[in-house]
């Protein structure tokens, strides 16, 4: 099965789309949380994945818009752009997020926003809270977002450290010996200096997974949230990948 991975959608209508234009055919998108927040287009992007064969979880600010979570919690702009999504989403959308669960096991995949074992809210950027996460999921795989940024982490079994790789461009990666957790990246929002939309094609298959990025109309997202009067500084920094 050909499975096409996104997260952190960030209401980043231009970038989904590229994203779509360019992994081609896919039998199933997963989303790993954060379709809303930030951007401009919150409702556009969620009609998008429901028109999708696809499956999703929550993310903190899909929780943060609908109230599930303290706006005390997120930092200033993120509250602002948390409350004009709130003020914006249909009914329909509304239900969508409110729907999204925590965590999902697709087959050999367990699929969490931030951690498997906060979901939510905790962040894998370094190996030691990564090796801690290989005893919360019984998965050989797991999938996460919420950082913004793509690495590889591969479990040393015996080892109190885990191993962090940098997936490379449109090569796919065989995840063999031993498990894995992986981040694709953020559609809406990268953080990690490169501005192109990120996203991952997975084959269940061969369980391998081939990181991808794909440049998009950034001018034109920034646009619509200027138009929105959302923080500049969120648009601004799209241009920079930060
Ligand atoms: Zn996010």
């Amino acid at each position: 099965m050909r499975v096409l991975v996104v997260s952190d959608i960030h209401s980043n209508l231009p970038a989904l789309e590229a994203v779509l234009r360019d992994a081609g055919s896919f039998d199933v998108l997963w989303s790993l949380g954060d379709v809303v927040g930030y951007g401009a287009e919150p409702n556009e992007c969620i009609a998008r994945l429901q028109g999708l064969e696809h499956r999703a979880i929550a993310g903190n600010h899909d929780w943060g818009a609908l109230g599930k979570l303290d706006l005390e919690d997120f930092n200033v702009d993120a509250r602002r752009s948390n409350l004009w999504t709130r003020e914006v989403l249909t009914s329909q959308a509304w239900s969508y997020l409110d729907a999204l669960p925590q965590v999902l096991v697709e087959g050999n995949w367990t699929l969490a926003h931030g951690s498997p074992r906060h979901p939510i809210w905790e962040y894998l950027i370094y190996t030691s809270t990564a090796k801690q996460s290989f005893g919360h999921f019984d998965t050989p795989f797991c999938l996460v977002g919420h950082t913004h940024v793509p690495v590889i982490f591969r479990d040393i079994p015996d080892r109190r450290d885990c191993l962090a790789m940098q997936p490379e461009e449109r090569s796919p990666f065989p995840l063999t010996e031993g498990r894995y957790i992986v981040n694709p990246g953020s559609v809406g929002q990268p953080r990690d200096g490169d501005p192109r939309a990120a996203y991952m094609l997975l084959d269940t298959d061969e369980a391998t997974i081939e990181h991808r990025r794909v440049a998009y109309d950034i001018a034109a997202a920034q646009r619509r949230m200027r138009a929105a009067s959302l923080p500049t500084r969120n648009s601004a920094r799209l241009e920079l990948g930060w």
